[in-house]
């Protein structure tokens, strides 16, 4: 079995569509991909699709992560600006 370093690099676990299971065996030199828990038999377009939703979500979660991130480093940003205006006295 070749190692795609590509795949590793992509964290999202594709379930069989019938057992749930992520035991799934890469044929080699094959776009079939085979199901170690029922031995269901798919292939590689047909287990992108079935996980399509999961890695939707998956991305979506990312993004929000993100945005989140985003906001309160701007927020910090905000909040320091206003702290520096605050020490600033008219005499
Ligand atoms: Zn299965």
């Amino acid at each position: 079995m070749k190692l795609n370093p590509e795949k590793y690099n992509r964290k999202i676990t594709q379930l069989c569509p019938i057992c749930g299971s992520s035991e799934m065996e890469h044929a080699e030199d094959s776009e079939i991909v085979k199901c170690i828990g029922c031995g269901k038999e798919l292939t590689n377009d047909e287990l992108i699709q079935e996980n399509g939703v999961s890695i939707d979500a998956h991305v979506n979660e990312v993004k929000e992560e993100l945005t989140k991130d985003i906001q309160k480093q701007f927020n910090d940003m905000l909040k320091k600006a206003f702290k520096g205006s605050k020490n600033i006295r008219i005499k």
